[in-house]
């Protein structure tokens, strides 16, 4: 497929390309939508088998974006970059600073973030080239680790879910099965924890699923037997495409919410989530509190203001569950129809916006020139 064909495919507008022979820097910058604001998010430094599977990857994941931030209510659009990871050996300093000039030309509409491949050290590098990069040490005013605060939100959208299935306004008692327990997992049970909720987890790694169970009291089950433990939520917190053909007839759970990037296999998944009578979370609706914290990097960063906002998340979770309960209609288009509604609002205050100042610059002109006109 041609890239202007792949771009209409996505809804795209705009994407750049730079590459540099000295450096061996081949890059890809999406910039999927601007009109919430300048568009955000992280920068892949992975192997790709060809170009047009690096198009594809910076393509998807920044629409992603995009939905991610409108459903935050972030005022931010979607962006993503993609480096291609050069076949020999290269000086990946001097690449990482290359990639920061390019960015930097392009003038605050896309800010950068570490994503796979990509890590503090490397953000570091890119801050000595431009301004329009986020996601750096707590010691240059960032926004440090994402995953509390992701897991932050996972246990507000939990808690918006339980209310609206439950009818239960606390999670005491409540029991949660959690599948992987790394970075997001292990912190949304000590929130799950704190909070009073009984926990039974997994992870394919044994020392990972001990440390957490000592810490928060939870049983331990085989990786391969927590998504159908009997239980009120299971929260899908590994790899994507963790709810599919073969896992979704075997939940027994009243709820899925969980902080795992692309949970539903297919789109029919979560029309068979929906039609057993199991309220899913979506995913970029529930594990935005990582994004959320670090946007606040870009206005200077404020740990109290991002607790705040990602608490927020179960006002999103209870706006889409309430929907999904009330139409019959399956969460997870819920949520990409709320995207749409609030970016078709963004375009319309944009267009109102365009037209006031056409107006006003008009006004300005008729004003200026009627004293001229009577001079002359
Ligand atoms: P992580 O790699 O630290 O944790 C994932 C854990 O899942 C690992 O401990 C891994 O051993 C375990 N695991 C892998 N396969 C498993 C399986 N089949 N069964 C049980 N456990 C399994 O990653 P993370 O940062 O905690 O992110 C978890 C998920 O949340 C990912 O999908 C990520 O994209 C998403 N996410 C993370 C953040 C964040 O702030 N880190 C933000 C948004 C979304």
């Amino acid at each position: 497929m041609g890239v202007f064909e792949s771009m209409a495919q996505y809804g795209y507008g705009e994407v750049h390309m730079a590459r540099d022979e000295r450096t061996q820097l081949r890059t890809i910058i999406a910039i999927h939508d601007t009109r919430l604001g300048p568009a955000l998010g992280g920068c892949r430094f992975v192997s790709y088998v060809n170009e047009e599977a690096a198009l594809t990857d910076a393509l998807r994941l920044a629409r992603g974006m995009t939905f991610k931030a409108a459903l935050a209510r972030l005022p931010h659009g979607g962006g993503k970059a993609v480096i291609l990871l050069p076949d020999g050996e290269h000086d990946r300093t001097a690449l990482l600073q290359r990639f920061g000039r390019f960015v930097d030309g392009l003038g605050g509409r896309y800010v950068t973030a570490e994503d796979a491949g990509t890590g503090l050290p490397d953000m570091e590098i890119i801050r000595t080239q431009t301004k329009h990069v986020v996601g750096l040490g707590t010691a240059h005013g960032g926004s440090g680790d994402p995953s509390p605060f992701t897991a932050l939100g996972v246990r507000r959208g939990i808690e918006a879910y339980v209310e609206l299935v439950l009818g239960k306004k606390s999670l005491a008692g409540l029991h949660v099965a959690v599948q992987g327990v790394g970075h997001v997992g292990y912190h949304l049970c000590k929130e799950l924890h704190a909070a009073g909720a009984r926990i039974t987890l997994a992870d394919v790694r044994d020392e990972l699923a001990a440390r957490a169970a000592a810490e928060v009291s939870a049983q331990v089950v085989p990786a391969a037997e927590v998504h159908r433990v009997p239980c009120d939520v299971f929260a899908p917190c590994a790899l994507g495409g963790a709810l599919n053909d073969r896992t979704v007839p075997q939940l027994q759970c009243k709820i899925v919410a969980g902080a795992a990037n692309n949970q539903l296999a297919s789109d029919d998944n979560g029309v068979a989530l929906q039609a057993r009578g199991i309220l899913y979370a979506p995913d970029y609706a529930i594990n935005a509190g990582g994004l959320i914290n670090v946007a606040q990097e870009v206005a200077g960063y404020d740990a109290h203001a991002s607790r705040e906002r990602t608490l927020r998340i179960y006002d999103t979770l209870h706006a889409i569950g309430a929907r999904s309960l009330k139409t019959g209609e399956p969460s997870h288009r819920v949520a990409d129809a709320m995207v749409q509604e609030i970016l078709g609002a963004a375009a319309d205050n944009l267009q109102a916006q365009t037209s006031r100042s056409d107006h006003e610059s008009r006004g300005h002109i008729t004003s200026q020139m009627k004293p001229l006109s009577r001079d002359t």
